[in-house]
């Protein structure tokens, strides 16, 4: 599949073979990892690609990866039913300026039936969704390792949304010096606050306007904490009340030190704090900096 902005490639092996092409010859290249089913969130981090990209003043390859890894999804979990849209996804990758997509074709060639090598992350993987979603980072991490490895990027991106994924790439590029600059952007929002997700499809209108307490008790927190509130044990109350009266089923609201995720009881500036929801049987969240 070819168009003349986007290369789309099936194989992994034909893959790695371009872009350690590429990148033998010094081209720079940047890459965003994704499930696909793409929205301005992704779209985001696709331009912010391209611009990194060709910052070396000379113009680089900016690349992305579309594939539902089977791998981070526990078994009762939405992996049969994620939404995909590869025609969609592919318009989005050339209208930000993507110059090459890989979307295997079969999660066999991700992950053959042989595959036995796992990335475990210790500390960044527990607790919040590493606590509810056991095994779902091993996934992340493994898959994120293995598309580093096919694609040597100089920079790939990652957004905010998915705060502790972040944290727990971080650390794993760290430890195990896979040498690439892991860059983190902000969260993309609709305009009333709801964090944009792909699995805001699965939502009904009602289920909407229940999700949408979700980003209002977090801005009400930073609100606070920007008023001086610095009790953690409070400001996350008052979340979880809000969070539950609008209808949705709390799996966690924590304040943690954006780093090293460790629980925090004072909600200092710097602290993060993180949400996870049930809205009927979707699971989301969402996180925001406190002041
Ligand atoms: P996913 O397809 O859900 O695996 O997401 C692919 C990348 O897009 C991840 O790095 C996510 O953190 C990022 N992403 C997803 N939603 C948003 C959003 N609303 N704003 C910014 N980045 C996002």
């Amino acid at each position: 599949m070819k168009t003349p902005e986007l290369d789309v490639i099936r194989d992994p092996a034909a893959w790695q073979a371009r872009c350690h092409a590429d990148r033998d010859a010094g081209v720079r290249i940047a890459l965003v990892p994704t499930m696909g089913y793409l929205h301005e969130g992704h779209a985001s981090l696709l331009r912010e690609a391209r611009r990194r990209a060709d910052a070396g003043g000379r113009r680089g390859l900016a690349v992305a990866s579309i594939f539902v890894n089977p791998t981070q999804f526990g078994p009762s979990e939405d992996l049969s039913r994620y939404p995909r849209d590869l025609e969609g996804d592919l318009a989005t990758c050339a209208a930000a300026g993507i110059d090459r997509v890989l979307a295997p074709s079969d999660p066999r060639a991700m992950f053959a039936p042989d595959h036995q090598t796992w990335v475990t992350v210790e500390r960044a993987s527990e607790g919040l969704c590493g606590a509810s979603r056991p095994g779902h980072f091993r996934g992340v991490a493994t898959v994120v390792a293995k598309l580093l490895n096919l694609t040597r990027p100089h920079v790939a991106l990652f957004g905010e949304k998915d705060f502790q994924q972040l944290a727990v790439i971080r650390a794993m590029v760290r430890d195990l010096a896979f040498g690439v600059e892991i860059a983190g952007m902000p969260i993309v929002r609709d305009a009333d606050g709801l964090a944009l997700s792909s699995r805001n499809a699965y939502l009904s209108a009602a289920d909407r306007a229940t999700a949408l307490s979700l980003s209002r008790a977090l801005f009400e927190a930073r609100d606070a904490t920007a008023r001086g509130e610095r009790d953690a044990a409070a400001l996350r109350a008052r979340a979880r009340e809000r969070i539950a009266r609008a209808g949705a089923r709390v799996d966690y609201v924590e304040i943690v030190d954006a780093t090293t995720l460790a629980p925090l009881a004072r909600a200092a500036p710097g602290a993060q704090l993180l949400v996870a929801a049930f809205v009927g049987a979707t699971r989301l969240i969402d996180n925001v900096t406190l002041r």
